[in-house]
């Protein structure tokens, strides 16, 4: 079942306001919000072919067809398989004791448990965890897509930073991100496959055990007990596939994560965000950013098609929002921009009456950008505003510092990116998703 993919095309909101690499060069940005995507790439159902990892139920059930399982069995031997993979983390098809001899070799004939490769690994000083992960490529035109993944363990929780998309086809001016050319949707499977990679790496399955030394949360929970989607691209640009890989890490028979510690970032795609509250039922973060229009348009552009005002009402009426379930405001910090008490003021004014926390962050700078971080004291006096109108309002620590923990800065899709990760390291780059994280509970 394979799917031809393109994004900008598949995106009816982005298609009119998209413009081509070319035009943007040439200086006609003012109507720029979305880049085209540049391939069409064919996703299919399993990655690179035949690998079960990361499929649905359903995807799983036309894989045991495929091979002529047949129908009465086939519920039962979705749920044998789900077990396997997602509950104990096999590897080989030659764990899955309670299925027959022959079953097994007709299913290894067929398919593989292969994990996306994990190109590196780095581990910070502070635990943090950060793997480049290379997808399969799905047809002559994909290379096999790069992306990173990055876990941030504390004493109660541990927080993976996934990507929903290769690059991303937003260019919010802050954002290293959205300065990649390359944009292509993740499928399903390629989102779950991220928590399975990080899982196998921090050994965080029934049996395994965690490298030594390595640094895992010490409450007797799961090693990975938070999901943010605050890596690359925008997850309501790839909704459908985002909300099936939700459906996958929340299966309580599975990998069971509560549908409360996912928490999906987007810089705001008004029209999308009510289907992620009814179907997915996740928790939601929102890159503001900026508390006048005029200002957003320019740091978060997909303002101009959604202005602050439709946004709010679409958090308003986000489905189960509650003071147990308060929505993330996300607020970069960059310095004389939009750090004013004035503008604190303004943001505790517009957020009245909306269950809400607020997640400000030190700018996390890259080469190239325009901005600066705000200064301490001045994050500090921001807070104090946000704070005594009744707000949470945490200042991330930035973690991983030492290996440039950055969910989507740092994808070496080319070598002159590799070139240019290595000068951010050299320069004590951080991360940015990274500073973001703190969901729910
Ligand atoms: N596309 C989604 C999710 C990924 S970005 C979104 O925009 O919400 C995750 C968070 O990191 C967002 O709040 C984003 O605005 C923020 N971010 C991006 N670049 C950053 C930078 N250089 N410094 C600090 N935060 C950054
Ligand atoms: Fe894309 Fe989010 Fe970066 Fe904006 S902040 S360019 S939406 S990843």
């Amino acid at each position: 079942m394979a799917t031809a993919l393109d994004i900008a095309k598949r995106n009816p909101n982005a298609a009119s306001l998209a413009v081509s690499d070319a035009a943007r060069a040439a200086g006609q940005t003012a109507l720029s919000i979305e880049k085209t995507a540049e391939t069409t790439v064919v996703a299919g159902a399993a990655p690179g072919g035949a690998s079960l990892i990361g499929l649905t139920r359903d995807q799983l059930k036309d894989s045991l067809a495929a091979i002529g399982v047949p129908e009465r069995e086939l519920k039962m031997r979705v749920a044998q398989l789900w077990h396997w993979i997602y509950f104990r983390g096999a590897k080989d098809f030659s764990e899955m004791t309670n299925m027959g001899k022959e079953l097994r070799a007709r299913l290894s004939a067929a398919f593989t448990l292969a994990r996306p490769q994990v190109v590196s690994e780095q581990v910070s000083k502070d635990g943090t965890r950060k793997w480049l992960i290379r997808m399969p490529s799905t047809g002559p035109l994909d290379k096999g897509a790069e992306i990173e993944c990055v876990y941030i363990p504390e004493v109660d929780r541990g927080t993976l930073c996934v990507s929903s998309q290769v690059g991303c086809t937003l260019t919010c001016s802050f954002c290293h991100t959205g300065t990649q050319r390359l944009v292509r949707n993740l499928t399903s499977a390629e989102i779950v496959a991220q928590l399975i990679v990080a899982r196998d790496s921090i050994g965080d399955w029934p049996d395994a055990t965690p490298p030594d030394g390595a640094f895992v949360p010490s409450d007797g929970g799961r090693f990975v007990s938070n999901i943010v989607f605050m890596g690359m691209g925008e997850p309501l640009y790839n909704t459908d596939n985002v909300i099936a890989a939700i459906g996958v890490l929340s299966d309580n028979e599975g990998l069971g994560l509560s549908r409360r510690r996912i928490t999906v970032s987007t810089s705001g795609v008004v029209p999308q965000m009510e289907r992620l509250g009814a179907e997915a039922n996740t928790m939601l973060a929102i890159s503001l950013h900026a508390v006048r229009d005029e200002l957003r348009d320019v740091l978060v552009p997909i303002n101009r098609k959604y202005d602050i005002k439709q946004l709010l009402d679409a958090c308003r009426a986000y489905p189960g929002l509650s003071n147990a379930r308060r929505i993330t405001f996300e607020y970069v910090m960059l310095k004389g921009v939009n750090d004013s008490d004035a503008d604190a003021r303004e943001l505790v004014r517009l957020l009245k009456g909306i269950p809400a926390k607020i997640n400000l962050i030190p700018f996390n700078p890259w080469p190239g950008s325009k901005y600066e971080c705000s200064d301490w004291e001045r994050i500090e006096r921001f807070s104090e505003i946000v704070f005594r109108a009744g707000y949470a309002s945490p200042v991330r620590t930035p973690r991983g510092r030492d290996i440039l923990a950055a969910c989507g800065q740092l994808k070496s899709e080319t070598e002159k990116l590799r070139a240019r990760a290595r000068m951010m390291a050299e320069q004590g780059i951080g991360a940015e998703g990274v500073y973001a994280v703190g969901n729910g509970e």
